[in-house]
């Protein structure tokens, strides 16, 4: 048994290449941004302030915890009023 997922994993990369990526939603953060893993190759981008995706790195993966933190504490504040 050879079995070899890096393999696998770039033919998925060269469908995404050739279809563009199959992003679900991995977290909502704000009404305006969210986390999404492309199910084919896990490639993993959010959206930034400008609305454009970019790279999830572990550092925007904070900041984004943070948000999401802020965001709901917002919420649930309004919701109560
Ligand atoms: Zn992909």
């Amino acid at each position: 048994m050879n079995s070899s997922p890096n393999s696998k994993r770039s033919m998925f990369g060269l469908l995404c290449a050739a279809f563009g990526h199959d992003y679900i939603v991995t977290r909502k953060v704000t009404n305006h941004i969210n986390e999404y893993k492309c199910s084919h190759c896990g490639r993993e981008v959010a959206e930034n302030d400008s609305g454009h995706l970019e790279v999830l790195t572990q550092k925007l993966k904070n900041t984004n915890s943070n948000l999401a933190t802020f965001f709901q504490k917002k919420n649930r504040r309004v919701s109560t009023l």
